[in-house]
């Protein structure tokens, strides 16, 4: 197989393209695309996917993007979520957060890291790909994913449910700093409540306080913190408490409600089960018959679609000698003649809809570094653009004639 010639070829090509690479990031980071507004964002997508030679672009009914490659027997997808978060604090920016910056070395502007810049290598790999004629037995679906900072997974719950796509294996392009990420914890959002009986505050003996009965349960989740266990990949599971409510007839009255969110991060092998039970164990909870429960997140995309689910995202971790990983870490071999670092996410993407729901094996390899996520002065680097169009040019010709079930 010709594929030293290739991987060579490839990378000239993709270091030819920094300066379009670099212009379609600044457009789409120009172009505000918070969770639930990213219909511009997905119109200047689709134009740049027809414009490379995308075989063909779509739109779904929840607002996705998907562009496809080729017509071969291998469903192969590679995702991107393109909605971002706010700006937060204006005045931590030095630069316009939309407008951006550029210098030789790096791009400036929300969304550039996280995960836009993912994208922009995703559609010049895909013109890479026609360009050298590395299509074979595969059809590559690149996705532009909406939603997922408000709900992550629940765009590929609608790609695969209701779109009918159902890939061999993902390549996430969320950022790595150019490692290759294979897994990270799960999450989900209870939520705790305590009832009690509101009076006139003057008298309090005459209620009974759903705040005072909600104290002891707050301890306990402390300590819970605490004992929850540990994986030797993936690190401990956790949970903190990250809002607390109450219903109170007034400000001089006993409070007959007091509800609390809990973030809690799942490591391998808790599921949302256990981790509800051993809430509902608590013997504070048990104490104040408290009624502990999943958020569910039924906010319509930008299309005006709802699609209610659970807020629970499972943990995902794919084997290291899986053949999608293995896949993965050849291509980094022959493309950068030397030895990737394979780890794992803190964060977490859209790998728990389509690994952890589903079971479709999902690989990490993106540009731009994880801790500039929602970060001020969010900033993303052009070499590290250029070696991933390099790296999606190459995974899906590779995986179909090394690793592929034939
Ligand atoms: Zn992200």
């Amino acid at each position: 197989m010709a594929l030293n010639v290739n991987s060579e070829k490839i990378l000239k090509l993709a270091e030819k393209y920094k300066p379009e690479i670099s212009r379609f990031l600044r457009d789409m980071a120009a172009i505000p695309s918070e969770s639930c507004g990213e219909k511009k964002v997905i119109l200047r997508i689709k134009e740049e996917m027809e414009k490379v030679g995308f075989d063909k672009v779509e739109i779904d009914p929840m607002g996705n993007v998907l562009g496809y490659i080729g017509h071969g027997k291998h469903i192969i997808a590679m995702d991107a979520h393109i909605d971002t978060v706010g700006i937060g604090d204006r005045n931590l920016w030095d630069y316009d957060p939309y407008e951006g910056y550029e210098d030789d070395k790096i791009i400036v502007g929300r969304g550039v890291s996280d995960q836009e810049g993912g994208m922009a290598s995703m559609v010049y790999a895909g013109k890479i790909i026609k360009e050298l004629g590395l299509e074979d037995d595969y059809t590559l679906i690149v996705t532009g994913t909406v939603q997922e900072e408000d709900c992550d997974g629940l765009c590929w719950q609608y790609i695969i449910n209701e779109d009918k796509v159902k890939p061999e294996f993902v390549v996430l392009t969320e950022p790595s700093s150019t490692n290759i990420y294979r897994g990270h914890r799960g999450r989900m959002e209870i939520k705790v409540t305590t009832h009690g009986v509101s009076c006139h505050g003057s008298a309090p003996e005459r209620g009974d306080n759903a705040i005072f009965k909600m104290a002891p349960i707050l301890n306990e989740l402390k300590d819970l913190n605490e004992r929850l266990i540990d994986d030797p990949f993936l690190g401990k599971g956790t949970l903190t408490v990250s809002e607390i409510f109450f219903s109170s007839p007034s400000r001089c009255a006993v409070a007959d409600g007091c509800t609390i969110s809990i973030d809690r991060r799942l490591t391998n092998g808790e599921t949302w089960k256990y981790a509800i039970e051993q809430i509902k164990e608590l013997p504070s909870v048990k104490a104040a018959k408290a009624d502990v429960e999943m958020y569910t997140y039924e906010r319509p995309s930008y299309t005006g679609l709802k699609y209610p689910t659970e807020c629970f995202f499972p943990t995902w971790v794919l084997p290291e000698d899986h053949k999608v990983c293995q896949n993965a870490v050849n291509c980094y071999r022959d493309l950068f003649k030397s030895e990737p670092k394979v780890d794992k996410w803190t964060f977490s993407t859209n790998g728990v809809s389509i690994m952890g729901r589903y079971n479709i094996p999902c690989i990490g390899f993106g540009p731009g570094h994880e801790d500039q996520a929602h970060a001020p002065n969010e900033k993303t680097w052009k070499d590290e653009l250029v070696k991933c169009a390099a790296m999606y040019a190459l995974i899906p010709v590779t995986y179909v004639n090394k690793f592929a079930d034939k």
